[in-house]
């Protein structure tokens, strides 16, 4: 499987963006760009369900 290794802008830890991702995608045509692990973007949308749902009670 064909794979970049970019470190994560959250956690500053290394992870695998795999191919045919829409990260993998965005990294081929940016290398610079900076992404969130699947973690911490779990994390991140989690936050914002939170935020939303405190918004809206
Ligand atoms: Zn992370």
């Amino acid at each position: 499987m064909i794979f970049y290794t970019s470190v994560c802008m959250g956690c500053k830890q290394e992870f695998k963006i795999f191919e045919g991702t829409q990260k993998y995608k965005q990294y081929k045509l940016d290398h610079d760009k900076k992404f969130l692990c699947d973690l911490c973007e779990g994390n991140v949308v989690d936050q914002a369900r939170k935020n939303f749902y405190y918004k809206n009670r």
